[in-house]
């Protein structure tokens, strides 16, 4: 039992090695980096494609998506304006780990890309566990989920740098108590950067953008 706990440890060293250098070859390309986690269907993937079509003219933006079986995400982030994109096929892993990422890496032109938005698989379980060398760690949450998520997933909340809650639209048509929500993250992660918005009518959406311009100037040194 113990040494089994031990070989898990080790696994968790390495992977922070691993995302140490995966964080200096992101920092050497002055290139600002994120990992969005959610659970599935919360709309990380449209999110990312409102912010490609509202990002691509100005920046250039590469696109890591750790999928179970397929390319879906990854390619309608292309289409939305990612101008690289990299599919990781996890193979059945239910989580991105660093050396995954580091592979993508190695795919993609660093010198030509500006924001690397990595797309965690869809799980609040334990993609939080495993740090991929980015800057920002992004929670996607939204209203449909209901508003008990920070108190069933707290490690996903405790570890975020910035947190969204999309679907306000659907508000008016669902019991989520974002007081509720709210309250839950507030006691787990006290003054986290939060931005409410809608994809799908584009409200909030301004302010996500401009926190991502503002760290994408300030990342590029
Ligand atoms: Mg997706
Ligand atoms: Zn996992």
């Amino acid at each position: 039992m113990v040494k089994q706990i031990q070989v898990v440890q080790n696994i968790l060293q390495s992977n922070e090695e691993i995302a140490a250098q995966n964080r200096r070859l992101i920092d050497e390309a002055g290139i600002f980096a994120l990992n969005m986690m959610s659970s599935p269907g919360s709309g990380k993937t449209t999110l990312i494609e409102v912010t490609a079509r509202r990002l691509a003219d100005r920046y250039r933006i590469a696109m890591v998506n750790g999928d179970i079986t397929t390319t879906l995400d990854a390619d309608r982030a292309q289409q939305a304006g990612a101008g690289q994109a990299v599919a990781i096929n996890t193979g059945g892993n239910c989580h991105l780990e660093a050396h995954m990422v580091r592979d993508a890496l190695n795919q993609l032109d660093l010198a030509a890309v500006d924001m690397l938005i990595v797309e965690n698989v869809g799980n609040l379980i334990c993609p939080h566990g495993f740090k991929l060398g980015v800057h920002k760690r992004v929670v996607v949450a939204s209203t449909p989920e209901g508003a008990d998520k920070p108190y069933k997933y707290p490690s996903m909340y405790t570890g975020a740098d910035v947190l969204v809650i999309n679907k306000m639209d659907l508000l008016p048509y669902l019991d989520f108590d974002l007081e509720h929500f709210t309250r839950g993250v507030e006691a787990l992660n006290p003054g986290l950067v939060t931005f409410p918005l809608s994809c799908t009518t584009g409200e909030g959406v301004d302010a996500w953008i401009a926190w991502l311009e503002a760290e994408i100037a300030a990342n590029r040194g």
